[in-house]
């Protein structure tokens, strides 16, 4: 047993959001003439103290941000070492097992794994982390230990290059800590195979989290056409095609998404219904409009608008006005299927964004189904920011 920890103590009443659950606590909500948040240093540990003395629980410190301490245990004394970790990562683990035969899921996703600002994504042998704290940061070396001891990954890459870590002042990097990461690897989703770039791909490299609503996409596909907008390296075109769309469009921005579109629709057996358009998703659907071509199914998944709760107001705007294009190049009765990730725009307010886009399209719409994040990307209950992602599958139809 280690000494005991140094108190943070919080102020008057401010105990009771970590007594209901949540697991952080805000700079104001410190008792910072006790306390002092500047003795410190990013990712000390700490015991979470009320006024009384009651103890909370074990956290880490970032004296130099907005959430100044996340709880890590409700135990007093207990920092986060490579038995915990270890512990941690082996709960996480078992819920992946359970739902997947084959090894490609997040692993670990953050607090609601109770490893607050540790990502962990796996593909097969390859793993890709990232932290997005100074918590997590100091703890890399247990962190790569308990994987080693866990998993034997082949490889261990730290994807530390989000830009949501300079809030946290850390700096951007990718690291290999174990092994010799390859260029691509390859995946699989719901029988598809997909190649992917762990080290300079987007985020780690796959978007686990749509599985199930690429899953559900393809019941509306069987001999149709789709748009699959916003596509990068095809996870619902190529699923599309493979459950037996006639022909499939993807459209992305990204030249290195686009090459690997074809690589993927190759790997597929599909190549000769896929086809890809590298340009801008408003433009496409601009000019998909003037040429007076219809499809029976476009999904959109487009990269977060609102990153900050600020954009909220412009985000709703360009979700009504993407819509609005993505319903105007679909035949009547056709299948818009829509995606969401901004946090900070609930189901409810994207579901009426979709709403005005249908009334300025003139369109009518019935919603069929709607679908959230993968159950490998679990929503802590406390935390509504861990209940990121949205997604709608309507059946469009002009007005009777
Ligand atoms: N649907 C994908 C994930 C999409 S991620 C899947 O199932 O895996 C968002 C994608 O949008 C990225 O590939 C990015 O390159 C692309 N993107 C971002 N802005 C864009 C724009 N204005 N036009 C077209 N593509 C864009």
């Amino acid at each position: 047993m280690t000494n005991a920890l140094p108190a943070l103590v919080l102020r008057r009443r401010q105990d009771r959001r970590l007594r209901t659950g949540h697991p952080w606590v805000f700079s104001n909500e410190v008792d910072t003439e006790r306390t002092p948040l500047t003795q410190f240093r990013p990712g000390d540990w700490v015991n979470l103290s009320t006024q009384g003395g009651r103890l909370l629980g074990t956290a880490y410190v970032n004296p130099n941000t907005l959430i100044a301490a996340r709880l890590v245990s409700r135990q007093p004394d207990r920092p986060l070492d490579r038995a915990g970790i270890k512990e941690r990562v082996e709960r996480a683990l078992s819920l992946r097992d359970r739902l997947y035969a084959r090894p490609y899921y997040r692993l670990v996703y953050g607090e609601s794994d109770a490893l607050p600002g540790l990502v962990i994504d796996r593909h097969g042998e390859v793993l890709v982390a990232q932290t997005g704290t100074q918590g997590m940061e100091r703890l890399r070396g247990e962190i790569t230990a308990a994987l080693h001891e866990c998993l034997e990954p082949r490889v261990l890459v730290f994807r530390n290059d989000l830009p949501a870590r300079t809030i946290e002042g850390l700096e951007p990097y990718v690291e290999t800590v174990i092994g010799d990461p390859p260029e691509t690897v390859q995946i699989e989703e719901n029988g598809a195979r997909f190649e992917i770039h762990p080290l300079s791909g987007q985020k780690s490299g796959w978007f686990y989290d749509h599985r199930d609503n690429r899953a559900r996409m393809t019941r509306y596909v069987r001999g149709g056409r789709m748009l699959d907008v916003f596509s990068y390296a095809g996870g619902f075109g190529i699923q599309a095609a493979a459950a037996g769309a006639a022909a499939v469009v993807c459209v992305d921005s990204s030249r290195t998404a686009c090459e690997l579109v074809t690589r993927n629709a190759a790997l597929n057996d599909c190549a000769d219904r896929v086809s890809v358009q590298r340009g801008d998703a408003f433009e496409a659907l601009k000019s998909v409009r003037a040429g007076g071509e219809h499809f029976d199914v476009v999904v959109l998944d487009p990269p977060a608008f609102a990153r900050r709760r600020k954009d909220v107001k412009a985000a709703l705007e360009a979700y009504t006005r993407l819509n609005r294009s993505a319903m105007q190049v679909l035949h009547d009765g056709g299948i818009l299927a829509s995606a969401s990730c901004s946090s900070h725009v609930g189901a409810e307010r994207f579901q009426g964004a979709l709403y005005a886009a249908a009334r300025a399209a003139g369109r009518e719409l019935q919603i069929l189904e709607r679908g959230h994040q993968a159950p490998d990307h679990p929503v802590h209950p406390a935390l509504p920011e861990s209940d990121y992602l949205k997604f709608v599958i309507c059946r469009v139809m002009r007005d009777a």
